[in-house]
């Protein structure tokens, strides 16, 4: 065993007498203890061994730009020599400041104000509480409730986790959680044979549409992940489906909070989801890929409209008055600012669709693979649905555990895989390169194969 290999060993074994990891059973680190990653550049991550994996899942969805980017961590760098954090409640300072410019910048015209908080779950409580608290400055309290998707996912925060849809997740804090009503998603995976995604995702617009209908009075807001719910097991649908529900919601007087945490920032094709249905919600919420996968931070964009409910005298008590420490951090707004640079300067999104062109035409031959029921994608997220039996899609039992096998796989091959159940899915930092994603797309198309064989 040479000094480096014992470094990994010790290093997992200290870990594991301290640090309780997320979404993780800790038995299951008996047979297989985490992997300590000394460094990363670009799409590789490598661990204490000196081994080498290709993070084909953008760690958990946040990295745009690579690890140990120059550009984002040289502006933390700097930013970190001059100021690491103030309050941003009665001060401010320019790192915020610009990124608010740039941000409803790129939303358009719709989009004026920026709130800041630090995760992706804390933007979903504000929005939920922004909506609300509108309506009730407005003369309108039985505005209360939330409509939400099926299969939906915003986050594990009691307000978040009820507005999400996943039983992993949630089924246990069901005692703790909001009353919402859930209608089922557009999503197409379940459209019938000979129906295109357009048809299907408008046709699932007709149940919305009444619920809207009959709740509106009591609806503050309906919330989505905007053309695919990616914890849902990267599921999707077409923009029609986000036209047709602005229109519905301005209808009924329901506001539409449009949740990009995970498709945001050129993740899907465009620089932001909505863009595709050409539309504005009444609340954008960002995080992830907003700092290029370097800081914690979120943001909830609204525009004039809610901002002037708030808006009076002290007296009058209508003030936002939600808050977290570490609200706007320097440190983040200084890389949310890099990853806006890079995009600005570099030719991304054109990038991407040639990447993304790659990935489907090496990913392909596994359609007609006999425990393959779909292989779909949207911009650079492309999921293979792997089931027991691919003509009535019945999926494999999940006590098997076959999404571990393919983790474990992938590992072995120096790839980071790691399948949402059935879904085995790749959605690489944006500086893949072609070969990276031949590899990437094969070793997935391995994990297929061990992970459905008998
Ligand atoms: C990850 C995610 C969240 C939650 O963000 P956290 O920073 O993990 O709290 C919310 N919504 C969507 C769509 C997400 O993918």
């Amino acid at each position: 065993m040479n000094p480096s290999e014992q470094h990994n060993a010790t290093l997992a074994a200290r870990d594991l007498r301290h640090v309780w990891h997320p979404c993780t059973q800790m038995k299951d680190h008996e047979a297989l203890p985490p992997i300590p990653v000394r460094r990363g550049a670009g799409v590789w991550l490598e661990d204490y061994d000196g081994r080498r994996y290709l993070d084909a899942i953008s760690s958990w969805w946040t990295n745009l730009f690579g690890h140990a980017n120059e550009r984002i961590s040289g502006a933390v760098a700097v930013q970190a020599a001059r100021l690491e954090h103030v309050m941003l409640a009665g001060f401010t300072h320019e790192p915020a400041i610009v990124l608010a410019e740039q941000l409803t910048a790129l939303a358009g015209p719709a989009l004026t104000r920026c709130f800041y908080a630090d995760n992706g779950s804390a933007a979903v409580e504000v929005a939920l509480k922004m909506s609300f608290h509108y309506w009730r400055n407005c003369g309108q309290g039985g505005k209360r409730r939330f409509l939400t998707l099926s299969n939906a996912y915003h986050g594990e925060t009691l307000g978040a986790l009820s507005v999400g849809d996943v039983p992993l997740y949630r089924e246990v804090y069901q005692p703790l959680l909001l009353p919402v009503i859930t209608v089922p998603s557009p999503d197409c995976y379940g459209r019938e044979a000979g129906v295109s995604w357009e048809e299907h995702s408008r046709g699932s617009m007709a149940v919305m549409e009444a619920t809207l209908e009959r709740h509106a009075g009591e609806l503050a807001a309906v919330i989505v992940e905007p053309l695919v719910q990616c914890a849902g097991g990267m599921r999707m649908y077409h923009p029609v489906y986000l036209q047709l529900l602005r229109a519905a919601c301005d209808r009924h007087q329901v506001h539409l909070i449009a949740d990009e945490i995970a498709v945001g920032f050129g993740r899907t094709g465009s620089f932001f989801a909505c863009e595709q249905a050409g539309i504005a919600p009444d609340f954008l919420c960002l995080s992830k890929g907003l700092t290029g996968g370097y800081l914690p931070l979120s943001a909830v964009l609204t525009g004039e409209e809610v901002y002037a409910a708030f808006y009076a005298e002290y007296a009058a008590q209508r003030a936002f008055l939600h808050s977290h420490s570490y609200t706007g951090n320097p440190l983040a707004c200084a890389a949310a600012l890099a990853t806006l640079e890079i995009f600005a300067t570099e030719p991304v999104l054109e990038r991407n669709g040639m990447l993304a062109a790659r990935m489907a035409a090496r990913a392909a031959p596994l359609s007609s693979h006999p425990h393959v029921a779909e292989v779909r994608q949207c911009g650079m997220i492309l999921a293979i649905e792997t089931v027991r039996d691919r003509q009535t899609r019945e999926p494999f039992p999940w006590q098997e555990r076959r999404a571990l096998r393919a983790y474990q796989h992938a590992l072995s091959r120096g790839v980071l895989l790691r399948p949402l159940g059935g879904v085995i899915y790749c959605m690489p930092p944006y500086v893949i390169s072609p070969e990276e994603i031949d590899l990437m797309i094969d070793v997935a198309a391995e994990c297929v194969e061990r992970s459905c064989a008998p």
